[in-house]
């Protein structure tokens, strides 16, 4: 059983490199009108109705199982609101979440759901719902309103192009910030580097006998040989192919991440304790308890 971390907030795990290309972004020009554009954008509503129609709604009575993970996920990352949850048939280990105004809806493969354990489901969906917590998904449907509209088209190409080099970088930056979200969700530092090698490719007949250490030393490797920096390597080759789902860099600052003590610090900053008369979460300082009143010695 995972940990409620009450009062946790995005900015408290946000990848800095995520933080400074936001910031670089909203100032690009032409990112208001391409925004506006977004927000108002039909094909989005048609893509989600598409979407809501051709796939499997999961709820708590068509399958409670995988409903109860998303929920226990929202639980730990402290969010209230569960988006939509949708399973698409396609065998990668992926998922995504998309949306429009407030109706958010995270699609998870049935390949995640199939070929992985709970702890690493629970790292994927984390992962999702950091998206979620961090304000991201609008800004992936620009990513996805490029890749689809804008490239295919010319349509403002003088203005997409640095719009869309800065998008993707973010894009890419934003991955770090969400891989922290699933590790503080799934709280097992293994399960999250196993499910990251799943999506990087290891064959299923291989899955008993991977080893996650292993997999940190081909991130240290791809490091010493290809780095500089992280923030380098993206910039240079993120706006080549933007298929590449960055498996080993995401690993390595992950591992970073933790072997830094963020991680058990924030674990340890908004772990909850139970109340003894509802057993609700509560805060570790709380005197009374926001859910019975009950009041709470020390
Ligand atoms: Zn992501
Ligand atoms: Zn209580």
């Amino acid at each position: 059983m995972t940990q409620k971390l009450l009062n946790l907030t995005s900015t408290e795990y946000e990848h800095s490199f995520d933080k400074t290309a936001l910031e670089a972004l909203r100032i690009v020009p032409g990112f208001d009108t391409v925004m506006n554009f977004v927000l108002n954008w039909t094909t989005i509503r048609w893509h989600i109705i598409g979407l809501c129609g051709s796939n499997f709604h999961v709820t708590n009575e068509s399958c409670p199982e995988l409903y109860g993970l998303v929920k226990n996920v929202a639980e730990s990352l402290d969010i209230d609101r569960l988006p939509e949850i949708y399973t698409i048939w396609s065998y990668g280990v992926n998922a995504y979440t998309t949306g429009y105004k407030d109706n958010t809806i995270m699609v998870v493969h049935t390949g995640a759901v199939d070929l992985m354990t709970n702890p690493e489901l629970s790292f994927v969906i984390g992962h999702e719902a950091g998206h979620i917590k961090s304000g991201h998904v609008l800004y992936h449907v620009m990513v996805d309103f490029f890749s689809q509209i804008i490239s295919g088209s010319g349509l403002m190409k003088s203005l997409s192009v640095p719009l869309q080099l800065a998008l993707f970088y973010w894009y890419r930056m934003s991955e770090f910030t969400a891989d922290r979200a699933g590790l503080l969700a799934c709280q097992d530092l293994n399960a999250a580097l196993s499910a990251i090698m799943k999506m990087a490719g290891i064959p299923k007949r291989y899955f008993s006998t991977a080893d996650p250490k292993v997999f940190a030393k081909q991130a240290e490797e791809f490091m010493s040989k290809y780095g500089g920096t992280i923030d380098s390597v993206i910039r240079n080759i993120s706006i080549l192919d933007d298929s590449h789902p960055w498996t080993v860099m995401r690993a390595y600052e992950l591992i970073k991440w933790v072997e830094k003590g963020e991680y058990d610090r924030l674990l340890e900053k908004h772990k909850g304790k139970l109340c003894p008369i509802c057993n609700n979460a509560i805060a570790q300082d709380a005197t009374r308890c926001p859910i019975c009143g009950n009041q709470i010695f020390k």
